[in-house]
């Protein structure tokens, strides 16, 4: 397998941005792992599944279809071959995609594909879990954080028709439910550097995730 550098954290920490960034710099494919819990969470509301049953999710979670693109330029995501990158950001996804991903049926279904994926080559992966249960022996592993505010003022600048305060009391709840579940809770791994990300710009975090992996 080729070299993988994980990057976890808390909703609006900057994954995605620092992720892509860091993925682009290396020519390293980039995977975004809760693009697939998010596309698994539009399959299941499509349906018609009762996402706040997680015996219902679990019957279920073997089958919408994911295909991922790892291109970090412009990652894609389909669920049955439907092109899903706009409706998975959608407000009712992120409602649901907490309940949905604490099934352990969902999570181990995906974390297979994850791996499968990223047995692949070279690779920067971003989500909850990947230092601590996706990949455990990736080459560098940064977790992510930033005060709430930051979190919320980021999140609310990126989406259209919300604010700062909705943004944070939206967040706070994912990250709760994230945080506490059994399966695979948001955690640090002991081995992950930890970086602050209030107070720096985004060309400031990939540089110093290039230089972590330079290290
Ligand atoms: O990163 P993003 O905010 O798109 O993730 C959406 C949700 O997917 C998270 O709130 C979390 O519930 C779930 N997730 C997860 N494990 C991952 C990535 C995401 O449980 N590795």
């Amino acid at each position: 397998t080729g070299l993988v550098v994980a990057i976890d954290g808390p909703s609006g920490s900057g994954k995605s941005s620092v992720s892509r960034g860091v993925a682009k710099a290396l020519g390293f494919r980039y995977l975004d792992t809760g693009a697939m819990y998010r596309a698994v969470t539009w399959w299941m509301l499509k349906h018609g599944v009762d996402v706040d049953s997680p015996e219902a999710v679990a019957a279920r979670a073997a089958e919408p279809v994911l295909s991922i693109g790892t291109g970090p330029e412009a990652p894609t995501v389909r669920v049955d071959g439907e092109d899903v990158a706009g409706p998975i950001r959608g407000a009712e996804v992120t409602a649901a995609v907490s309940a949905v991903s604490a099934v352990p049926e969902v999570r181990s279904r995906l974390v297979a594909e994850q791996r499968s994926i990223i047995g692949a080559g070279d690779i920067v992966v971003e989500g909850r879990d990947i230092g601590t249960v996706v990949a455990p022996d990736a080459r560098l592993k940064v977790f992510l954080t930033a005060s709430a505010e930051a979190r919320a003022a980021r999140r609310a600048a990126e989406l259209s028709g919300t604010t700062v305060e909705a943004q944070r009391a939206a967040m706070a709840r994912r990250d709760a439910l994230d945080s506490t579940r059994k399966a695979a809770p948001l955690a640090k791994a002991a081995d992950a550097v930890e970086l602050d990300t209030t107070e720096l710009t985004l060309d400031e975090v990939i540089a110093e995730v290039l230089r972590l992996v330079k290290e």
